[in-house]
């Protein structure tokens, strides 16, 4: 996959988050359309998005993505595990999605009780996880960047990813939403 794809798809996904911050209205023509093709012809999605499971942080709305478009995976901090790194092999080989995308956010609270060390004890696996991503990091949006890094490295040094990232198949990109402006910030 060359640059020139994944920039075509990155200026997509900045107008539909755009689209989404002016207000702009659903197409549910469109997602209507993509409905009937998509069971018809099987998916295709182009972006593959590990998301925190914030629930004010929904990716296809935030990006005015319609059926079909994204693979999404979504867990508290949006972190990577074993399961979560068998589906994204799965869209990324077997669906050929060429973007993967990690998608932290402000006011992330599974971030924060891994800062704070507040964490209840069944987040012990994420608190432990986001903390060794952010050390001692103190500033919350820093933490968040930090942890959006990490996610990204994680993912590059899986061997599927990195092969398919070596022969230009695939790009990684870290992605960051603000929740009082809804826009998002391409890392
Ligand atoms: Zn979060």
């Amino acid at each position: 996959m060359n640059s020139v794809v994944v920039n075509g798809i990155l200026s997509g996904l900045k107008e539909g988050n755009k689209a989404f911050v002016n207000g702009q209205a659903v197409n549910f023509e469109k997602i209507h359309k993509q409905r009937m093709e998509t069971a018809v012809k099987g998916q295709n999605p182009e972006v593959v998005v590990i998301g925190c499971s914030d629930s004010r942080v929904p990716p296809e709305l935030i990006f005015s993505a319609g059926i079909g478009e994204m693979f999404v995976i979504r867990t508290a901090g949006n972190l990577v595990g074993q399961l979560e790194m068998e589906s994204i092999s799965y869209a990324v080989d077997h669906l050929g999605a060429p973007v993967v995308m990690i998608l932290g956010h402000s006011y992330c609270g599974a971030v924060k009780a891994a800062k704070d060390g507040s964490a209840p004890y069944y987040l012990k696996a994420t608190a432990e996880t986001i903390k060794a991503a952010i050390g001692d990091e103190s500033d919350q949006k820093n933490c968040e960047l930090k942890n959006i890094d990490v996610g990204v490295k994680k993912l590059l040094k899986n061997e599927l990813i990195k092969d398919k990232v070596a022969s230009a198949e695939l790009a990684v990109i870290g992605a960051y939403y603000c929740l009082e402006t809804g826009t998002v910030e391409f890392l």
